[in-house]
């Protein structure tokens, strides 16, 4: 077993092996751009990214042709929205979403408000959830966007799309979703669940990072959304630029494998992450596992320590990597503001440690996390 043990698999995940393999002709033997259209180099980079749009339309039940490939998820994110944005402003100008989304939302919509649109924050229970009663209650006639992300990276809950879904569809309103997190974890259907607009990113699913996408709903007023990126009209005109061919042929490949072994995954990770969660509460005193234990992600448990200072905390876990509930800015440490906004306090915020597993991760590496984590607490305090 090696030294320091990754359990930050929510930030970044490594390249899968069999990822990789697939990645690794397009950067040499098979370099065409995908756009040359007169010779062989570019419809052998063509056909890779082609098989890769089937492949990661497969995993979330689309067709292929509603798949715009971008550079990841905060792309994605802005093209949804502020896409949305400039085919319905000023005629309506109002956004719902909520106070736990990842920045990659949260600033987009805070650029927007800047511009004259309006934005309505939901704020979730103490579980991190929102209720469908709390969006009927904020709709407003010019409402043209419902924003929720699929799952929350810090605490893991899970929103309930497919009723969110219905009550879009029912009032006209796209909805998009950021699904980072949930995908590769989740089984994703974006028909069953209403969803317009979806994104996604490659690295959080044993992709490289760099690469992600946004599913854009065909027929719908979704996909009359204005590209943010001009040029060359590649992907249908959605978003210009050269395509990234290796990184597309990675995200393809890990969206099959995801569909592949997804159940077992989480099955193994459950468990794992179950074993861990328990030993911690049983074995020391003043924990609190945050968000909601029945809709969450299978791969993560976030654990707020009592009677300890969050960042010596954070500081003498040297032989495990997780991610605490702070973010450092330029110039502080702030606490959670997803901690915040469910109700913990600074102190307890800073005292959050987000342990997230991925399919890499051991019984082995989990039975040192438990014994390791008891005597770090321990002593600190
Ligand atoms: C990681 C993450 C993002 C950002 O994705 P990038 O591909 O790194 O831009 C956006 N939303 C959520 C929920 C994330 O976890």
């Amino acid at each position: 077993m090696k030294l320091p043990i990754y359990l930050d698999y929510n930030s970044t995940t490594p390249v899968d092996s069999r990822v990789l393999e697939k990645m690794l002709p397009f950067f040499s033997e098979n370099f065409g751009n995908s756009a040359s259209r007169s010779h062989l180099f570019g419809w052998k980079a063509q056909e890779a990214v082609e098989n890769a749009r089937e492949q990661v339309a497969n995993l979330i039940n689309a067709e292929s042709k509603e798949i715009v490939f971008t550079s990841g998820a905060t792309e994605s994110n802005n093209l949804a929205i502020k896409g949305l944005f400039e085919i319905n402003y000023p005629n309506k100008k109002h956004i719902i979403t909520i106070q736990t989304e990842h920045k990659a939302v949260l600033d987009v919509c805070k650029h927007l408000e800047k511009l004259g649109v309006e934005v309505t924050y939901l704020q979730p229970d103490y579980t991190g959830l929102i209720t469908i009663e709390q969006i009927k209650n904020a709709l407003r006639p010019d409402t043209f966007l419902i924003s929720v992300m699929y799952a929350n990276n810090e605490i893991g809950t899970i929103q309930p799309m497919k009723k969110i879904g219905e009550l879009a569809q029912e009032h006209n309103i796209l909805f998009h979703t950021d699904a980072t997190q949930a995908i590769g974890k989740l089984e994703i259907d974006v028909q069953k669940d209403n969803i317009d607009l979806l994104s996604l990113s490659g690295h959080k699913l044993y992709a490289p990072k760099g690469i992600g996408a946004l599913f854009i709903r065909k027929n719908s007023r979704a996909s009359k959304l204005i590209a943010q990126m001009d040029g060359g009209k590649h992907e249908r005109g959605f978003r210009s630029g050269t395509l990234n061919v290796t990184g597309i042929v990675g995200l393809g490949e890990a969206c099959e494998l995801a569909k592949k072994e997804l159940t077992t995954d989480n099955q193994r990770l459950i468990m794992l992450r179950n074993k861990l969660e328990s030993e911690i509460l049983q074995n020391i005193s003043d924990v609190k596992v945050n968000g909601n234990i029945t809709n969450r992600l299978p791969n993560l448990t976030n654990i707020s320590f009592g009677g300890v200072d969050g960042e010596t905390l954070l500081m003498s876990f040297r032989d495990i990597a997780v991610s605490s509930g702070s973010a450092c800015t330029s110039a502080s440490v702030e606490p959670s503001y997803v901690l915040k906004s469910i109700g913990l306090s600074d102190v307890m915020a800073y005292a959050s440690i987000r342990f997230s597993l991925g399919k890499y991760t051991s019984q082995a590496e989990i039975d040192f996390t438990i014994k390791y984590v008891k005597e770090t607490v321990e002593l600190l305090r």
